[in-house]
């Protein structure tokens, strides 16, 4: 247990970041970890590197709407000054902290206090003596005993309430040391790709690491490391877990064709719109924005709520049912007033409350119109292919 979230076995995998204010300011730090927290967080790290930041988190801990686990680096007093802070957890670099009874020290107080600890072995930072015994480099084997070395120390002292991470920026790298960590040892873990850099790459390498090891069914809790606002971590974190069908939705799950020559509006600029006015808001509706009516409804069938263009108008459609047709720039707000509704009393009621035949009709209009327009082969490969032929003789 993080506070109140529970870490590991049956418990959902849980989402986390890391404040990027100073710690001793109070206020700036609590707005970051409310904002974290909105956007889907479930326990948000500060750094606790000075005496100033234990003072801090003294007052930011009772005041948290989420746990807070405190970062320690090389001083492990500052372990000590941020449990008598209360914070729910410590997070110690093994590779920073490296005196042996310094290490116990800190474990015997957590033991003590019932506070958890976790292991964060990080490629870069890791200890001089493993880097050496594995020829100058950083491998998976090398990460792997830095936390086995970790745990033995807290063992000694009868500790083992513990989470592990194995972090490192390149990503293969990452995915093994995880993998041949999980082969030894039941702790749970805490997956990251380290300094993933800035958006979209950075999103793109952690997604790669957390995701491949969540499939695997490797992992209990998750932070994107991006360079970005601490929020953008938290909303990928929870996007990835709800795509990935690990945590309920919240939020609209919005879909939209990649658009072809047979789209009959701006599909990027209506689904950038509809993810606008969708925003945070608590929608967990799968909603789908198509290009044309022709392929549209069918291919998004499966959602709750669609729209399809047509002729200067749009088609909206409830699991496959064409239910109304709307002008073409009332699209994004017929969505979100028929997801309210739909949110208000359900599936059943939406497809009660609309005329079913005359939106089908009009759909049909539009769709004969399309194909007489720009017909089967909206993009010409048949006669192209018939021209190369020609070309061959
Ligand atoms: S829905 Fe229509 S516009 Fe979108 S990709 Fe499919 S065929 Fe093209």
């Amino acid at each position: 247990m993080v506070g109140d979230v529970a870490v590991g076995g049956a418990a959902p995998v849980s989402v986390q970041s890391m404040t990027t204010t100073k710690t001793a300011d109070v206020d700036g730090t609590l707005a970051q970890i409310y904002a974290l927290a909105a956007a889907g967080c479930d326990i948000v790290r500060c750094t606790c590197n000075e005496l100033e930041a234990a003072e801090g988190l003294a007052q930011i801990v009772p005041r948290s709407p989420v746990p807070i686990v405190a970062d320690i680096h090389h001083q492990y007093r500052m372990a000590l000054a941020a449990l008598e802070a209360g914070v729910q957890c410590l997070r110690l670099n093994p590779g920073n902290i490296r005196k042996p009874e310094h290490i116990k020290a800190v474990a015997a107080e957590c033991r003590d206090r019932g506070v958890p600890i976790r292991i964060g072995v990080n490629g870069g930072s890791l200890d001089e003596r493993l880097y050496e015994k594995y020829g100058g480099r950083v491998t998976p084997e090398a990460m792997v005993e830095s936390a086995q070395m970790e745990l033995a120390y807290f063992a000694e002292v009868g500790f083992e309430d513990v989470k592990i991470s194995v972090k490192a920026s390149n990503v293969p790298l990452m995915i093994e040391a995880y993998r041949q960590l999980a082969e030894v040892t039941d702790h749970p873990l805490h997956l990251g790709v380290t300094e993933a850099g800035p958006l979209p790459g950075g999103l793109l390498k952690a997604t790669a690491g957390i995701a491949t090891l969540l499939a695997e069914g490797i992992g209990d809790t998750i932070r994107y490391s991006l360079t970005a606002d601490p929020v953008e971590e938290a909303k990928a974190g929870r996007q990835l877990l709800e795509a990935m069908g690990l945590r309920e939705r919240k939020s609209i799950d919005l879909i939209a064709c990649p658009s072809c020559g047979r789209a009959e509006v701006d599909v990027i600029a209506i689904a950038q719109q509809a993810q606008a006015a969708f925003g945070e808001r608590e929608i967990p509706l799968q909603v789908a924005v198509m290009g044309c009516v022709v392929n549209g409804p069918g291919e998004a069938r499966d959602a709750d709520l669609g729209i399809a263009a047509g002729a200067k108008r749009g088609h909206l459609f409830v699991r496959g049912t064409n239910v109304a047709v709307v002008p073409e720039d009332g699209m994004v707000d017929a969505l979100v007033d028929w997801a309210e509704f739909i949110m208000e009393h359900g599936i059943e009621r939406a497809l009660e409350r609309s005329d079913i035949h005359a939106a089908k009709s009009a759909a049909e209009a539009d769709r004969g119109a399309l194909f007489e327009r720009k017909g089967a082969d909206v993009n010409a490969s048949g006669q192209r292919i018939e021209t190369i032929r020609k070309l061959g003789g």
